[in-house]
């Protein structure tokens, strides 16, 4: 593997000091989220917060040098996103290298399995959850809808099934797409910003509506429903035979969400995100 440090990424990764001098103090806040990391072949996907929206941003560690890529406005190879990730990037394959020295190496594989790589995602949204400020504009229950304000104005909405365990929803694009059934808004929700009067409440109340959204864990619209028989006997047939047990949908081919929300077009307990 390449041999590279800070100055690499000074001097051949960023456009000018000034963009490095950006991207560093990117870097020292945590405005950015690993989505995914492939050591092995020293490939990097992150998720980094700029001005107009998150951007995706690779860095590929090859034998010959950095290449490294991001989706903002930025009309340059390396922009200050860039610089960010390749800094985290390279405290990563430090980390690595540390660990695969005091290592016997046929325990090398360890680190890439599944379980480690998800428990690494996990870490870095609670560190982000922890870290950054997020303003709440709570709904008008505990179970339900929320808005969270991130500190660059930016909203999203988090749907709360079961606020004890800090379970449910978010409309953000980490968590419909992470596959970890959370995100650093749920977390920062639970463990920052509700009360403990909060959580007591939530427990006497019942989830507000019928919801229908999309679990990316599993890879397929799920349901949730606390709603009393009575509210719901006549669409329960239909909501059965769609998701199971579990709230999980039945069909593997997507198309039959249409069908679904053909069903329930006129339902206004079930809510279709
Ligand atoms: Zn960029
Ligand atoms: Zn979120």
């Amino acid at each position: 593997m390449l041999d590279f440090d800070e100055l690499t990424i000074r001097d051949q990764v960023a456009d000018s000091s000034v963009i490095f001098q950006r991207g560093r103090t990117l870097y020292e806040d945590g405005a950015y989220m690993c989505m995914e990391a492939l050591p092995e072949e020293g490939r990097y996907e992150y998720q980094v917060d700029g001005n107009y929206g998150d951007y995706s941003t690779v860095v590929v560690v090859g034998d010959n040098g950095l290449d490294c890529s991001c989706d903002c406005p930025y009309p340059g190879p390396g922009c200050k996103h860039v610089v960010a990730v390749a800094l985290d990037v390279l405290d990563r394959v430090q980390d690595w290298q540390d660990k695969s020295s005091t290592q016997e190496p046929e325990k090398l594989s360890d680190y890439l399995t599944p379980e480690e790589i998800r428990e690494k995602a996990m870490e870095d949204r609670r560190n982000r959850a922890r870290k950054e400020e997020f303003k709440l504009i709570r709904g008008d229950m505990i179970k339900g809808d929320h808005l969270l304000e991130t500190e660059q104005g930016r909203q999203y909405r988090v749907t709360l099934h079961d606020p004890a365990n800090g379970l449910g929803h978010c409309s953000c694009p980490d968590f419909n797409t992470n596959q970890l059934g959370t995100c650093k808004h749920l977390l920062a929700l639970k463990e920052q910003l509700l009360r403990k009067k909060d959580l007591e409440q939530g427990r006497e109340e019942l989830f507000p509506f019928v919801d229908v959204y999309w679990d990316s864990a599993q890879g397929l619209p799920r349901l949730f429903c606390e709603r009393p028989p009575g509210e719901i006997q006549e669409i329960a047939p239909v909501l059965e035979k769609y998701f199971d047990q579990e709230g999980i949908f039945r069909f593997e081919n997507l198309g039959r969400m249409l069908d679904f929300m053909d069903a329930v077009r006129e339902r206004k307990q079930v809510r279709i995100r």
